[in-house]
């Protein structure tokens, strides 16, 4: 096409700057993931590896996992902070640790530690549950084990344990009564414990999650509760235990000037505590290192004003210039970054199954009714202008419902309703185009939302509430692409529903534009049309839900060679109908017998014969064993 190429669709959806080097479009129009961890820079289509799995009998949807991505991404953590530390002269080291709640999931916990070794990477755990994974996959004692969460006497036994064996953890104090509790537990198995403060800063950020900050947090100690465990150290003359101090401002902070005022208040508070003589060597800064979802390097929730070499910059700058001159040495560095460790690696691909019209105007009869609304309906469609929109506007809405009322009290019938209804939608798309061409403050308020034309609908094969239940709760925007025809312009825009039968089941918020729909391209009969849900690697999977019984999908991770070639290096099959089933209650085997009984007494009656009988029970147990998604074979 004239003036399209595929780097005009990489701009179009930014895939440059969301992206951050990990995905990029190339001249065949498919969206390539690039890597630069083999021997020579990588990249492989999406589109072939979605290709190769459907035509060795995978059907959509697939999460798509990318092992060299989260390496990378680990590596350029580490290497951003080595690189702040040599550039300032810091005289200590980074330690990165992964909060496993970001995404618990057996591959990818495994995949950082393995992989993480090389750079000391830790695990951060918050639960019983977390702590009994990382404990099966830790092994580096030059690695951070950090207990966070509310602990009962089974969380601290196990902690110590996981510390006899040579583990390197460290008890986390949420709330001071578990001082004692640790110490007691500690004495009878005659273990040393480690301990840091989770500290609540008055520091306060905006975004999503800024009540995980400031004075009103539920979170983290006070200064006097600080106060009160070292006092209670001292008193036993175990001060030396505490070595690190802790604070989490929140995931996705979007400015970095909050990410240097948290770093400035929890340096004077780790001088403090060295002051007061407790062993300090660790300040741990938590998460909230943000992702830029929509490429705008802004401070809007979906984004972040700085880069990643700019907070590593910024964080280790404020800790050596707050202890300069104080006596108190550098401490080790260390942050809980979940969210810009896993969420690149991970993309959703769903293919779409229909569309619906909602541009295209309904058809206005050729014999036109003559009861009175309709005829004053169709004369203000055909006076309406720039000049008399908002009382014709008012007018129509007014006819529109009297239509409705004729209609329940029989005075018109289904046709003239019809008729009355597609007149009236011809009615708002002109107003939609009038409102569009006028500056918003010159419009009253109420018409607002009518500048939005009605747009088409895609009906994508995924559930919004299994796979990216962020954007349902938090109106999360993601980058949403197709990975194919990109070399094609995109001539339709449209809102993606999902299966869910729900109207909260939508994306309908391109780079943060929800009223310009997203930009797709004309179905074609005999071929699919695959999306790709990127930067979906971080909280979605644990959070998903059930609704509608769709349940977990697919999952594929691949690891890209040398030779822009990849290999499958993990599949979970997504659950089946009976696993869903099971989920709520359901037992698949009493099930089948429940229904088969059914078709028995139907053979008996005479409605069906033995052989037909026998297909309707196949069909049945092929239902539950089969995926709870829409399924083209
Ligand atoms: N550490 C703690 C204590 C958290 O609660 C969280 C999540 O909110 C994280 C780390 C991870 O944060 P992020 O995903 O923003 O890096």
């Amino acid at each position: 096409m004239i003036n399209w190429s595929s780097e005009r669709a990489e701009e179009l959806y930014n895939v440059k700057k969301w992206g951050e080097g990990h995905f990029g479009v190339q001249s065949d129009g498919l969206v390539h993931i690039n890597t630069s961890l083999t021997e020579k820079p990588s990249s492989v289509s999406i589109h072939q590896v979605i290709e190769n799995l459907v035509s060795s009998g995978h059907e959509m949807p697939v999460l798509l996992r990318i092992a060299n991505t989260l390496d990378e991404r680990i590596r350029y953590l580490h290497k951003s902070f080595q690189e702040a530390i040599e550039k300032r002269g810091y005289l200590n080291q980074y330690k990165g640790v992964f909060p496993i709640k970001v995404n618990q999931q057996q591959h990818v916990v495994a995949h950082i530690a393995g992989f993480g070794k090389q750079f000391h990477h830790g695990l951060e755990v918050g639960s019983k549950a977390e702590l009994i994974a990382a404990m099966s996959f830790l092994d580096d004692p030059m690695a951070l084990l950090i207990l966070n969460g509310y602990k009962d006497r089974e969380f601290v036994d196990l902690g110590l344990y996981a510390q006899q064996i040579g583990m390197n953890v460290v008890f986390v104090l949420e709330m001071q009564s578990e001082l004692d509790l640790i110490l007691k537990q500690a004495q009878l198995i005659d273990v040393e414990p480690s301990f840091g403060v989770r500290m609540r800063l008055s520091t306060q950020t905006s975004g999503t999650w800024a009540q995980s900050s400031g004075d009103r947090s539920v979170f983290g100690l006070t200064a006097s509760q600080v106060i009160e465990v070292v006092d209670q150290l001292k008193s036993q003359n175990k001060l030396h235990l505490l070595n690190m101090l802790h604070y989490h401002l929140g995931s996705q902070i979007p400015d970095i000037n909050q990410i240097r005022s948290g770093v400035q208040e929890a340096t004077l508070i780790y001088r403090d505590l060295a002051r007061e003589g407790a062993d300090m060597k660790i300040l741990d800064l938590g998460g909230g290192l943000g992702v830029d979802y929509d490429g705008s390097l802004s401070n809007n929730p979906n984004s972040r004003n700085y880069t990643l070499e700019e907070y590593c910059d910024v964080i280790v700058y404020e800790i050596k210039s707050g202890l300069d001159n104080t006596g108190v040495a550098e401490p080790i560095i260390v942050t809980e970054s979940g969210r810009a460790t896993v969420a690149y690696s991970s993309v959703l691909i769903f293919n779409i199954l229909d569309q619906h019209n909602h541009s295209e105007l309904p058809k206005i009869p050729d014999l036109p009714s003559n009861k009175e609304t309709i005829v004053r309906l169709r004369n203000i469609n055909e006076a309406l202008n720039t000049d008399n929109f908002h009382e014709l506007y008012n007018e129509a809405s007014f006819l529109k419902a009297q239509i409705e009322d004729s209609f329940k009290h029989h005075t018109m019938n289904l046709r003239e309703r019809g008729e009355g209804e597609s007149i009236y939608w011809h009615f708002m798309s002109r107003l939609a185009k009038i409102l569009q061409a006028i500056d918003i403050d010159k419009i009253p308020e109420v018409l607002h939302e009518h500048r939005r034309v009605p747009m088409d609908v895609y009906y994508g094969n995924f559930s919004l509430f299994q796979s990216l239940p962020d954007v349902w709760a938090i109106d999360q925007v993601l980058p949403v692409v197709p990975i194919h025809r990109l070399d094609e312009r995109p001539m339709e825009r449209a809102i993606l529903s999902d299966i869910t039968c729900d109207c909260d089941g939508k994306l309908d918020t391109f780079l943060n534009q929800s009223e310009l729909g997203f930009p797709v391209h004309k179905l074609k009969k005999d071929e699919e049309y695959y999306l790709g849900v990127f930067l979906v690697g971080a909280y979605q999977e644990t959070l998903g839900d059930l609704h509608n019984l769709l349940g977990d999908t697919h999952v594929v991770t691949i690891e890209i060679t040398d030779q822009d070639e990849y290999n499958i290096v993990g599949q979970i099959e997504g659950d089946s109908v009976q696993d869903v089933l099971s989920y709520v209650e359901y037992d698949s085997i009493k099930l089948s017998e429940r229904f088969n009984h059914f078709v028995d007494k139907s053979v008996q009656s005479g409605a069906v014969s033995i052989d037909e009988s026998r297909i309707i029970k196949k069909a049945y147990q092929v239902g539950l064993e089969g995926y709870t998604y829409f399924e083209r074979n």
